[in-house]
Order: structure tokens, then C-alpha cells, then sequence
């Protein structure tokens, strides 16, 4: 105790060793008492554009290092990898570090940086979520994005990818809603009404639902139609 004054640091380190050795205290973080004789974790030294000095984004979600992350900017040269938008005028006014990722197969890489809509048409792309109209345009787009993407796996790998994504693709279709599925009204105008049901799977039902929804021309018109395509199938 009485030596606390003449030598600190040395009365330091043993308090540090003293914590370290706390029974049940295994998750305690041992810090070495000699910081040349292990590299520093890169949780540590992986700061450089974190704006309070804390680990990177880039390192903790997807284990790029600061000077990975600046030939990633790099390369990017302020715009979307895949749309070429400017930052600046992306929806979000940052680009995203994008990846693809399986916790099945543990496959995951960088593929670029992206706006939050080029993100989510990569969603698309790798089966997380169905096309839409607009996102399917970007299908060829977003595939050549792909191809250049800045980690690039092992061949390996990239028919990993293929297999998660034609799995995702089955999983989906499997969980599509089925013929006996009641369906939802649509008008011209693109607005839906949820709360008009078509029990399709039980046929006088849906003409009483239809006959409920829609007016009496519209309904001679819908009969009409269903006839003449009945005749052209024949
Ligand atoms: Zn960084
Ligand atoms: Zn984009
Ligand atoms: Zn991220």
C-alpha cells in the first residue's frame, strides 16, 4: 500500500492481472501486460472512420479493415456501384456496405457499395425477397455488379451461392399462396381492397362476393371475358 506513489504503473498491472484472474471471471478481457508482444485486437486499432473513435462499422459487420474499406471507397469513386447515382443524391445520401451472406453454408463476401434501392434489389437478386416490377429491371445490372464484386469467393463458393439461392427461390414459391387461397379484389386503378375476400376454392361463394363488389356491367363484362377465353382454350 505504502509503495501506491513510487511506482503506479507497476501497481497497476497488478491490479489488472488481480481482475483477470477473478474466479467465474473468464469473460473478463485479459490485457496483456507487455502490448509489444501481441498485436492489438483489431477492435482496437480499426477506428479510423468511426466519428467517436469505436470500431468501425465496416470491421464489426462485415469484417473489412479501414484500409479495405478505403480502396472499397476508392473504388466507388462517390457513387452507387450499381446504379451509378451520386452519393449525394442516393434516398439515404450515404452508400451501404453491401454483402452476401448464408449462415447455412457460412459463405458471406463484400460485393460493393450501394444506395439503400440498389441494396434491396440485391435482396432481390439473392432470393431474400420476390422481384418486384421495378426491382426486376436491374436483373442483368445487378448481376454484373456481381461479378466484380470486390471480395471475390472461390469457385466453391460462388456454387454455394447458386445452391442458397435456388433453395431461397423453392422456399418461397413453397410458401405462395395456393389456389384454395382466398384472393384479393384488385380495380384498374391499382388500389386494393383487403377486405373483399374470393373463396376461390368454393365457386357460388366467389359469384356472391363478386356480385357484392362489383356493379352490373362490370360483372356481364367479367362474364363475357371468362366465356370467350373458356372458347379460345377449347
Ligand atoms: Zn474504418
Ligand atoms: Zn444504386
Ligand atoms: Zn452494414
Amino acid at each position: 500500500m505504502g509503495d501506491a506513489r513510487r511506482d503506479p504503473p507497476v501497481r497497476a498491472l497488478r491490479a489488472v492481472r488481480a481482475r483477470s484472474a477473478v474466479p467465474g471471471g473468464g469473460s473478463r478481457r485479459v490485457i496483456p501486460l507487455d502490448s509489444s508482444a501481441q498485436p492489438a485486437s483489431p477492435r482496437r486499432t480499426e477506428t479510423r472512420h468511426h466519428p467517436e473513435g469505436s470500431t468501425c462499422h465496416h470491421f464489426t459487420f462485415h469484417r473489412l479493415t479501414c484500409d479495405e474499406y478505403d480502396q472499397l471507397r476508392a473504388r466507388a469513386a462517390g457513387r452507387c456501384e450499381l446504379c451509378t447515382t451520386p452519393e449525394s443524391e442516393t434516398g439515404g445520401r450515404r452508400l451501404v456496405v453491401d454483402h452476401f451472406w448464408d449462415a447455412g453454408t457460412e459463405v458471406r463476401f463484400v460485393r460493393g457499395l450501394l444506395c439503400d434501392r440498389c441494396n434491396a434489389v440485391m435482396a432481390c437478386f439473392d432470393e431474400r425477397k420476390a422481384w418486384g416490377v421495378a426491382s426486376r429491371q436491374w436483373e442483368d445490372a445487378a448481376r454484373n455488379y456481381e461479378a466484380r464484386s470486390f471480395q471475390q469467393p472461390t469457385a466453391e463458393a460462388w456454387s454455394l451461392v447458386s445452391e442458397v439461392r435456388k433453395a431461397r427461390r423453392a422456399r418461397r414459391e413453397r410458401m405462395r399462396p395456393t389456389r384454395s387461397e382466398p384472393a384479393r379484389l384488385a380495380s384498374s386503378d391499382g388500389r386494393l381492397d383487403a377486405s373483399v375476400r374470393i373463396p376461390l376454392d368454393r365457386p357460388s361463394d366467389a359469384a356472391a362476393a363478386l356480385r357484392a363488389a362489383m356493379t352490373a356491367d362490370q360483372l356481364a363484362a367479367l362474364i363475357a371475358a371468362l366465356q370467350s377465353s373458356q372458347s379460345e382454350a377449347a
